[in-house]
């Protein structure tokens, strides 16, 4: 599919685990700005190194790092793709607008609490970025990742006092870009509780 995709919703709404199954299935290249980030911080680059603080805090990178970062990616896709984790404010999605055009922002809507429990009980791949949930997901294998064998770890950021945060920096800063999606008719809203394959399924029937 050659769409242009933006996934809005806030952290532990699914993003990851929509992005990857599209991914798979439908074909698109997933552009995770917090899988990028993260490699970053792994690979001890400069820009790892200024970005850890704040994503150790749950607070969201200065636009002026993150934005080099996707435009450069961007810039360099042709076909469809997915932005996941990016744009996070306003002005990342002003940017974004002198770039390319989205066809589809999609929002995936989930209540604070549930986003905690989501969130403290993921864990995460760090070779091919599958997320999984103690829960509702669990891996075959404990503390393997299904998709490529990885050693499945648990994010820094995962804890119950920087997940709080972080829900907080998405009201403040994220949230405003619903509207701002919305104003420009490209707004699809996705119920995001319930059955991971029936969310995907509404994913898919709205393409
Ligand atoms: P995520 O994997 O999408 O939950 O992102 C993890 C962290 O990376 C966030 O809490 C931020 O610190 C940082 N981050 C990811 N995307 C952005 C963005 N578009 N702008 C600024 N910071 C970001």
């Amino acid at each position: 599919m050659e769409a242009r995709i933006v996934l809005l919703g806030p952290p532990g709404s699914g993003k990851g685990t929509q992005a990857e199954r599209m991914e798979d299935e439908l074909g698109f290249v997933r552009l995770s700005t917090g899988d990028l980030l993260r490699e970053a911080v792994r690979n001890q680059t400069e820009l790892g190194k200024q970005a850890k603080e704040f994503m150790d805090q749950g607070l969201l990178v200065p636009n002026e790092l993150v934005i080099g970062l996707m435009k450069e990616k961007i810039d360099r896709m042709d076909g469809g793709y997915i932005l996941d984790g990016f744009p996070r404010t306003v002005q990342q999605a002003e940017v974004l607008e002198s770039i390319t055009s989205v066809d589809h922002a999609i929002n995936l809507d989930v209540d604070d609490e549930e986003l905690v429990s989501r969130l403290t009980k993921r864990r995460s791949c760090p070779d091919c970025n599958a997320v999984f949930h103690l829960l509702y997901k669990p891996p075959a294998a404990e503390g393997v990742c299904d998709r490529c064998g990885g050693e499945l770890y648990q994010r820094s950021d995962d804890s119950e006092e920087t997940v709080r945060n972080r829900l907080k920096v998405y009201r403040e800063n994220t949230f405003p870009l619903i509207e701002f999606y919305g104003k420009r008719g490209v707004l699809r809203d996705i119920d995001g509780v319930g059955d991971i394959d029936e969310i995907f399924q509404a994913i898919k029937g709205l393409l």
